[in-house]
């Protein structure tokens, strides 16, 4: 349904959630047009790290009509997502034009349109748009001071690839996120050292109860009171997971739900990064203060008391890993004042509309303990049927 080339949506991101809303908008009978920056549908996972798989398990990762076969097991490798990925848009019925990174996204008042840019000058025009960009946009790396006189690779985390490659040296993993855990537990295997910089004690689970991944306990406690799930989770952590304080990991001071909202990052489900921890075959750290050529002045301990007395200690890591994070560069990308928050991300998501920005939807933005896969075929539902009413309304 185009008419002279404005197109009725187009869908920026062919990841899962740009694959899911685009799947979702052609059963609804509309014509999606599908952007993405890198040269094959599916590359974002392709380049995930060796040996990855979907913690959130293989039932409640399922995609608007896309589930895991069976024969992917009950947690999904990274090459069963690529395959579900890849295939995503034969079984939807819908395009994917790649190769396009696109560079703005511009409401146009007077014609009631989006105009939407790419960097190598491309232009594309939609009545409705739904960003599906993800939160792993651009790798922030922090600015340590002195960083610039280390001799070694400071890395981010999402350019390791494998352990192999850090055989015999020394790494240091900033953060204490899912991925900085896991990454520091497969180095155990081929480094000579393992070291872990944290600032906030992370929430650790287990990835599954008696069979049932985690993720189904999000489901099920979605719409519970923030303080009696966060009691549970305390529950599970001090039971299954146990007290690593001996070992330099203390309880986190706050729950989970409120730690969540401050730093947005999702709890530990690595079990192997526990066992690594309490056999000594990972040392933990306070944040780092300072680096001074190869030497790496990090707080001896990772503490929850801020007014607690912290002596500093060296190190003299070959490389660094940075798990720190990442921005989405929404600001940049939707030049719409108010659309996103402090953090560069976006204030609304799913079905929810600002009020300056008409029939622009962002999917994927929010990461809830039911799981963010599970999160994005919802949302992908509801803004497909959104779109379909507004369109047909004229809206
Ligand atoms: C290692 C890892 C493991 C994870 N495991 C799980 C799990 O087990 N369960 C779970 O629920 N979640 C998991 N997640 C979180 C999340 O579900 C995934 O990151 C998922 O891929 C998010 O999908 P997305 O489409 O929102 O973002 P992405 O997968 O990041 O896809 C975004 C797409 O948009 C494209 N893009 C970005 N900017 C532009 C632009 N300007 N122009 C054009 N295209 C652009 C990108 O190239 C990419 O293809 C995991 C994440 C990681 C990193």
């Amino acid at each position: 349904m185009k008419n002279n080339d404005i197109n009725d949506v187009v869908v920026v991101g062919a990841g899962p959630a740009g694959l899911s809303a685009a799947y979702e908008l052609a059963r609804a009978g509309l014509e999606p047009l599908v952007l993405e920056r890198t040269a094959a549908v599916g590359d974002v996972w392709r380049n995930h790290y060796d040996g990855v798989r979907l913690n959130s398990g293989r039932y409640f990762s399922a995609l608007s009509g896309s589930k895991f076969p069976l024969s992917a097991g009950a947690w999904p490798s990274r090459e069963e997502v690529v395959r579900l990925l890849e295939t995503f848009p034969e079984r939807g019925g819908f395009t994917v034009q790649t190769n396009i990174d696109i560079q703005q996204v511009n409401y146009d008042s007077s014609r009631d349109l989006w105009i939407i840019t790419s960097t190598d000058g491309k232009r594309f025009e939609a009545r409705a748009v739904v960003m599906a960009i993800g939160g792993c946009r651009i790798p922030v790396i922090p600015k340590w001071e002195g960083m610039d006189t280390f001799p070694g690779e400071i890395i981010h985390s999402s350019k390791f690839k494998n352990a192999q490659d850090f055989a015999g040296k020394h790494v240091l993993v900033i953060g204490t996120g899912n991925s900085a855990a896991e990454i520091a537990s497969r180095l155990t295997e081929h480094a000579s050292h393992v070291t872990v910089s944290g600032r906030t004690p992370p929430h650790i689970l287990p990835k599954s109860i008696f069979g049932i991944p985690l993720i189904g306990i999000g489901v099920w406690t979605r719409y519970w009171p923030g303080t009696i799930v966060d009691r549970i989770l305390s529950f599970l952590q001090r039971s299954m997971i146990g007290d690593l304080s001996a070992q330099g990991l203390p309880y986190p001071a706050l729950p989970l739900s409120k730690q969540y909202a401050i730093n947005n990052v999702v709890p530990i489900l690595y079990r192997p990064f526990v066992d690594d921890v309490r056999a000594g075959r990972i040392r933990i750290v306070g944040p780092i203060q300072k680096i001074t050529g190869r030497t790496v002045h990090v707080l001896r301990t990772l503490t929850t008391d801020p007014d607690s007395a912290n002596s500093l200690t060296t190190l003299e890591p070959d490389v660094i890993i940075a798990g720190t994070g990442f921005r989405t560069g929404i600001s940049k990308l939707v030049q719409v004042p108010g659309i996103t928050d402090e953090s560069d991300r976006s204030v609304i998501s799913g079905d929810q509309e600002f009020k300056d920005a008409p029939r622009l939807y962002f999917i994927g933005q929010v990461n809830p303990l039911s799981g963010l896969l599970r999160e994005i075929r919802l949302e992908a539902g509801r803004i497909a049927k959104k779109i379909k009413q507004q369109l047909a309304a004229g809206r």
